[in-house]
């Protein structure tokens, strides 16, 4: 089953999910994991983790010059957030639906923030916005050694035989 595993890879995608520190706190780390798992995508990275000031800046260094930024750096430094890396072909705009809206009084039911939400300041779940971002942040957020790569016993089943 190699062969088709092998003809896909130039369209995988890394993208950089995280648990908030709401989320963590209100125990939402196994129902948030499970979304991204059952739909077939795969974790190569995973760890539970306080995040420094310095790093939420730069995480976030594209909203600097927003009012809210204050509060957000705040807000993800508050407790620790679950670091994730997920892999798979398109998994970055696939993550981006199943997170749903950042209002979650936008995002529709059955998406992350849809269902589980209330406020936009605590939205629950980060998740990378392009493919390049996934790997910035995935970059930023994992140090080399905490990553693996793996093939699931699922994946012919998953990706199949077209
Ligand atoms: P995302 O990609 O859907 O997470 O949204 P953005 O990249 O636009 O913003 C990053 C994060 O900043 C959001 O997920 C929110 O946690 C926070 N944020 C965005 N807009 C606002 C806002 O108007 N007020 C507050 N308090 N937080 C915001
Ligand atoms: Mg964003």
């Amino acid at each position: 089953f190699l062969p088709h595993l092998v003809a896909s890879l130039e369209q995988v995608e890394e993208t950089y999910i995280m648990v908030k520190p709401d989320g963590v706190q209100r125990g939402l780390v196994g129902e948030i994991i499970s979304r991204f798992e059952r739909k077939g995508f795969k974790l190569t990275g995973l760890k539970l983790f306080q995040c420094p000031q310095e790093l939420a800046e730069e995480h976030y260094k594209d909203l600097k010059s927003k009012p809210f930024f204050p509060k957000l750096i705040e807000y993800i430094t508050s407790g620790p957030v679950l670091c994730m890396a997920w892999e798979g072909v398109g998994v970055v705009a696939s993550a981006r639906k199943l997170i749903g809206s950042t209002n979650p009084l936008q995002a529709e039911p059955g998406t992350i923030r849809g269902d589980l939400a209330v406020q936009t300041g605590r939205n629950v779940v980060h998740g990378s916005d392009s493919p390049e971002n996934g790997k910035r942040e995935i970059a930023l957020w994992f140090k080399e050694g905490e990553l693996c790569q793996w093939i699931p016993a699922q994946a012919p089943w998953l990706n199949g035989v077209i």
